[in-house]
């Protein structure tokens, strides 16, 4: 349906909907992808529904024309009411909504081909440091001239000089070639009858269909929603996959091409611009029939949609925590009601949040309450700190020493938990006292010893330790507070220095390669002791590990917030789950200087549902999520007055409503973040009430100075 006058959302968050004309010849429709132009630029945007969206009035003998309609189908319904909802539910600008569905510019144009550069390992004769350093980043990367000199940290001119010098070579790559088609029938699994029960169910639904799938680590929960992909696939259309990080992904990917013939459509932010063309233009038009992504491969236009999977569905990682604050289980099943389609939240643990929606019948539950293969669950013990406590100076405990040592001997494979990144949380100097923290965030600068870095986990900012203290001029007076996982891997490499051990945080497993490495390396035995942090406790299956330690169970209990004790359980759980998932019965060890805390306790016991019921219970009398609503409204600017003068005034401008508290302002427990001051308020609401509309009408009536940043957080998950 043609439309004379077009309305169009631009990808300016400044701006509103803009009406245009529709130049004679062009055809527009609701979702088509079009130029338009604002002053003397030119803005990408999409076309909508005039009826939906208000604009100021503007007659027909003034509009501007639109400069063009873009070769790639037009923005689906289902996900303009989705980017309708999300826009609205998390308090963001439409605009910023549509950046997530049209995240690359490059997939816009129309075919071309896209040239890459890779090394030739031609060595120029004229080396600068530059070059050496460029070159020796570069070992065998393929990508464009701005990849490639942003990650080997040059300039594009660097870069160009290797090419005139013959180190670097061009290489068209192919925009249209055929992706590979997955095979439902490729390598079907022998599904136990739990399994077969589980599949069964999980297929069965059509239209909008919510599933929480249960099931204990090591179940199968993979194997099992692979059958309602193969299902998905057979009706000739798309899946999604959403998994927590990145890291995952690779082993991911080998497990669904040795069940479906050839690997699906990777989508996250890891992915070269000519890759992230293709996987977007075959999702926008079909091709790509199943995609695996990080969280926002959500927002993308798929033409068919027939099955949403969201794997390791309780993971903090599916809140995003910077412009649009959506939280990726939740959209995801709003996405499946406006697509009308099944949703599969996975999980061993899955979160109160969920487990309410299936006591409340909205989500169906399909459980899986045994191991495959007649592995066992692993056996819990604590180990009493304060009864057993490590040597001076160090962290582990003798009876964890000994079992370690134990299975050293009979060669199986070790785990020890720690969720603390570097060598040390806090270094101080012994002479004077002095702290050193980052001069940015409020945080203490962690040692990393093996960068030979002292690092803020805030902001990224970087140093290399002093040797004299800035504040007394003391030498060598520094000493490392506190252990990091290297500090683990340094007094395990003390007690067995024959043991080979690998240290598993970001910053060693950065790349989907670096975790195929990892995987490959503990699958051929050559890791007696994995040292890591929260990222090995998802989704690994290592049948040789039979032990895992947990460094230190309290410290996530330490901050407090909402979901502490909650996330304690379910990170504890996970990782537990990583032992004896093979033949070999896994045993957990669990240090902790409170054995009876109600979660140390209930996890030795098995008791997840008394747990469970215990937390639910404390949410409900308090009326915290899922019984009541949250939202956070944090100020910042980089003058802390400023800050805490706009605060204040929201404050005093909070409307009285029945059924909702306003907390604050007051200073963030990270009261200075990236150089800007912070200022939280916390809006408490009952269930019922449209907080969203409260908050919108609330802050629509205020102004403040552009230096001043004022961010809604819909149902937060970080209090800091
Ligand atoms: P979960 O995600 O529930 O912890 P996984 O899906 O990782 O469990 O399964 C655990 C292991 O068991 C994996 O190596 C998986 O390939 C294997 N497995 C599960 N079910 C089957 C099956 N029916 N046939 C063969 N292997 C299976
Ligand atoms: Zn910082």
């Amino acid at each position: 349906m043609p439309l004379p006058r077009a309305r169009i959302v631009t990808l300016n968050a400044a701006l509103g909907p803009l009406d245009y004309r529709v130049p004679d010849g062009m055809a527009i429709e609701p979702g088509s992808v079009v130029v338009a132009p604002l002053g003397p630029r030119q803005l990408l945007g999409v076309a909508w529904e005039p009826e939906r969206l208000t604009t100021g009035e503007v007659g027909d003998n003034r509009l501007r024309p639109l400069v063009s309609v873009l070769d790639v189908p037009p923005i689906p319904a289902p996900l303009r009411r989705l980017a309708e909802w999300v826009a609205d539910y998390y308090l963001s600008p439409l605009a910023s909504v549509l950046r997530m569905i049209l995240p690359s510019s490059s997939a816009l144009e129309g075919a071309r081909q896209l040239i890459e550069y890779r090394p030739t390992g031609q060595v120029p004769d004229r080396m600068t440091p530059q070059r050496v350093q460029a070159l020796a980043a570069l070992d065998g990367r393929q990508g464009t001239i701005r990849e490639l000199a942003a990650h080997a940290e040059v300039s594009d001119a660097v870069l160009r000089g290797l090419v005139n010098a013959g180190a670097l070579e061009a290489v068209a790559v192919e925009g249209g070639k055929p992706l590979d088609c997955p095979d439902p029938d490729f390598a079907p699994p022998a599904l136990s009858v739990e399994q077969a029960a589980a599949a069964a169910s999980l297929s069965a639904g059509t239209g909008f269909d919510p599933v929480l799938l249960d099931g204990v680590t090591g179940s199968g929960k993979t194997e099992v929603y692979f059958e309602a992909v193969a299902t998905c696939l057979r009706a000739g259309k798309q899946a999604l996959v959403l998994l927590p990080e990145i890291a995952l992904t690779e082993p991911f990917l080998k497990r669904f091409e040795a069940r479906f013939g050839c690997a699906p459509t990777a989508w996250h932010s890891g992915l070269r611009s000519s890759q992230r063309r293709r996987a977007w233009r075959a999702i926008a038009s079909g091709e790509a029939k199943v995609t695996v992504g990080a969280r926002s491969a959500l927002f993308l236009p798929y033409a068919k949609l027939g099955l949403i999977v969201v794997d390791e569905a309780h993971e903090p990682t599916f809140k995003q925590e910077e412009g649009v604050q959506y939280h990726a289980r939740d959209v995801a099943v709003m996405r499946a009601k406006f697509e009308d389609i099944p949703v599969i939240l996975s999980s061993a643990t899955p979160a109160i949040e969920t487990r309410h929606m299936v006591e409340l019948g909205r989500y169906r539950e399909v459980a899986l309450a045994h191991r495959f293969a007649g592995a066992t669950m692993p056996t819990l013990a604590a180990i009493n700190l304060t009864q057993d406590p490590p040597p001076r100076g160090r962290w582990l405990a003798p009876a964890l020493v000994a079992e370690l040592e134990a299975n050293l001997a009979a060669g199986e494979q070790s785990l020890l938990f720690l969720n603390r990144r570097g060598f040390a949380p806090l270094t101080l100097c012994r002479t004077c006292g002095h702290r050193f923290h980052c001069p940015n965030c409020t945080a203490w600068m962690v040692e990393h010893r093996l960068m030979h870095r002292l690092a803020c986990h805030h902001c990224g900012h970087v140093m290399p330790p002093p040797r004299a203290c800035p504040e007394c001029g003391e030498e060598d007076s520094l000493v490392a507070c506190g252990p990091g996982v290297e500090r683990i891997a340094d007094e395990v490499a003390a007690l067995f220095p024959d043991a080979r051990t690998a240290i598993v945080t970001s910053d060693t497993i950065w790349s989907p390669a670096r975790a195929a490495e990892f995987v490959a390396a503990m699958e051929e035995q050559e890791i007696d002791i994995v040292i890591g942090t929260q990222l090995v406790t998802k989704g690994y299956h290592f049948p040789n590990l039979t032990l895992v330690g947990v460094v230190d169970a309290d410290l996530g209990l330490s901050g407090g917030d909402l979901r502490a004790a909650e996330r304690s359980f379910q990170q504890i759980q996970q990782v537990a789950g990583r032992a004896g998932r093979g033949d070999k019965p896994g045993r957990v060890l669990i240090q902790t200087h409170d054995p009876n805390a109600p979660v140390i306790a209930a996890l030795i016991a098995g008791d997840s549902a008394g747990f469970y019921a215990a937390e639910t219970e404390a949410r409900r009398e308090a009326a915290m999520p899922p019984f009541g609503r949250l939202a956070a409204i944090v100020v910042s600017a980089e003058d802390s007055a400023e800050a805490e003068a706009v605060a204040r005034r929201i404050g005093q401008a909070a409307p009285r409503v029945e059924g909702m508290a306003v907390f604050g302002p007051a200073p963030a427990p990270l009261a200075m973040l990236r150089g800007r001051h912070r200022q939280r308020l916390l809006v408490h609401a009952a269930r019922a009430l449209d907080v969203q509309d409260v908050i919108r009408d609330w802050l629509g009536g205020l102004e403040w100075s552009a230096k001043v940043r004022v961010a809604v957080d819909v149902d937060p998950y970080s209090f800091l």
